[in-house]
């Protein structure tokens, strides 16, 4: 018998039929969860919702707009058997330790199976205050999560490991920030999982050390399984934490992505990256590039991202530390080699990148093709080059239109012999095409789309999302998504206080 059409009543009491949020993590380290649940949202309002993630989620687009499904996303309406938890992390912020940071703001709804067989975390940020939200109100603004929401799937067009961002929920609330008073949202992260630096630092203190075996099986069991059949496998989950991050800290340069706030509660077990905060492109090349209004000493500056993520992961080896070996000298002995390693294994990843965005053959030589890197990398520093416009037009030098990359050059001779030494390579411009993107998430048209959607206008936003979902085809259309700022946009800044 033909079913009646639903009513839009009907289908928002529709529950989606096959959701079921697991709650292993809380099962597994109740020491690292709270039980918690989300505030209450006065009047949720679906602002953006990413169809392709809802559906690879293996969840009903149209569900989720429903009244159901935003009470879904804003944790309001949990799935029968769901237990969200406020999870417990440790930290080094800006260098200094805090033993005790926790979600204060979001919670961990719990876990799906996607439908290419995958776990995923499915997170709230924004749903209110925990017991660890300290002074905080345990609220989210909606610039900011659209910010987030906007950055995160640039991050993953480009091809980079990254949490990734369902909706965002206006929560029709009021929330109070420096500027004045600030529409209250609540966003949906997806994440491979929620393992930080941090979670080992607490549980290395944690009073029971089966805490941080417990953890570390974990980690294996998640991010690194092929450890588990190794002779030590916490020395190998060690090393392919820091592959992970070697890797993902050198696509971030090779892009020209600066985090912003590399705190080791920000850095995950899954070399996914995390926690959309003050990061920010770099337009014109800066090694000593800084956008964070609170990183006045520049610790976390486009450059000192590498150096910054083997800080980090030593704090990660030293959590490890009584799992590497019952004798602690050599556990720090066995720590200390593998994190040596770091630097090869950055540079071999860097290189490796800067290599196919200069379309150079696999098998040129190492030692020819770095200082062709950095005599490169010195040329675009000099002159503050507008770092992604120029490769994508040294992609047409390679097709022989050379004029508008050496007009940007103030020394000409300089760049005229470097283009001399990088063509006897015979670099390739369709393979220079697939890896030098044509839209990044450039900061004037991030403040833009965030500015008119503060105004209740989305349109700029889903048109910029258009652009830099799919940054390495270039599309008639979308010309000003690829020029570099106007002159008169000034010096970018970002703030924490989201
Ligand atoms: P983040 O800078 O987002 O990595 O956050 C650092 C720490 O501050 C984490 O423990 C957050 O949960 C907490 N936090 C940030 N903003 C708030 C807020 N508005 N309310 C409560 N906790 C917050
Ligand atoms: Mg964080």
């Amino acid at each position: 018998m033909p079913r009646c059409p639903d009513t839009v009543e009907n289908v928002s009491r529709i529950p989606q039929p096959t959701l079921s949020l697991q709650a292993n993590f809380a099962s597994d380290l109740p020491e690292l969860s709270i039980p918690w649940q989300a505030e209450e949202t006065p009047e949720p309002r679906l602002l953006v919702i990413n169809e392709p993630l809802a559906a690879n989620l293996g969840l009903d687009p149209e569900w989720l707009r429903s009244q159901d499904g935003v009470g879904l996303l804003t944790g309001n309406r949990v799935p029968e058997g769901a237990a969200p938890v406020a999870q417990a992390y440790a930290g080094h912020q800006f260098g200094s330790y805090v033993p005790r940071l926790g979600d204060g703001r979001a919670l961990l709804l719990g876990e799906i199976t996607d439908t290419g067989g995958h776990r995923r975390d499915i997170h709230l940020k924004g749903s209110g205050r925990t017991p660890f939200a300290r002074g905080g109100d345990g609220r989210a603004v909606v610039g900011p999560m659209l910010r987030e929401y906007l950055i995160s799937e640039a991050m993953h067009g480009l091809g980079i490991p990254t949490t990734r961002s369902l909706a965002v929920v206006a929560t029709g609330r009021t929330v109070l920030r420096e500027e004045g008073p600030l529409r209250g949202a609540v966003l949906t992260r997806v994440a491979a999982s929620h393992l930080r630096v941090g979670s080992f630092q607490y549980a290395r203190n944690h009073e029971d050390p089966a805490v941080l075996r417990r953890l570390a099986d974990r980690a294996v069991e998640l991010h690194h399984p092929a450890a588990a059949q190794d002779e030590n496998p916490y020395l190998s989950l060690l090393r392919g934490v820091m592959a992970a991050q070697a890797g993902l800290v050198a696509q971030w340069l090779l892009v020209g992505f600066v985090h912003g706030v590399m705190n080791t509660d920000n850095m995950t077990i899954s070399g996914e990256t995390i926690d959309y905060g003050p990061c920010a492109f770099i337009d014109a090349f800066d090694r000593n590039a800084v956008y964070s209004s609170i990183d006045t000493g520049g610790r976390y500056a486009y450059g000192n991202q590498p150096a910054v993520a083997q800080w980090n992961l030593a704090r990660f080896a030293e959590a490890l530390l009584p799992l590497l070996h019952e004798d602690q000298e050599r556990a720090v002995s066995l720590a200390t080699e593998a994190l040596g390693e770091f630097p090869r294994e950055f540079g071999t990843a860097f290189s490796a990148g800067m290599r196919a965005k200069l379309g150079l053959p696999a098998d040129s030589p190492d030692e020819t093709v770095g200082t062709l890197i950095d005599d490169l990398l010195a040329l675009l520093q000099q002159d503050h080059v507008d770092y992604t416009q120029f490769f994508r037009r040294l992609g047409h030098g390679a097709r022989g239109d050379l004029g508008p990359v050496q007009a940007v050059f103030t020394d000409r001779p300089a760049f005229d012999a470097w283009t001399e030494r990088w063509l006897a390579f015979g670099p390739d411009p369709a393979a220079m095409e697939r890896t030098n993107p044509v839209y990044i998430p450039r900061n004037h048209l991030v403040e833009e789309a965030l500015e008119a959607a503060t105004a209740e206008d989305l349109a700029p936003l889903h048109r910029l999302l258009e652009a830099v979902s799919e940054p390495f085809h270039e599309r008639p259309g979308f010309e000003r998504y690829a020029e570099p700022p106007p002159e008169d946009f000034g010096r970018y800044r970002t703030y924490c206080g989201t």
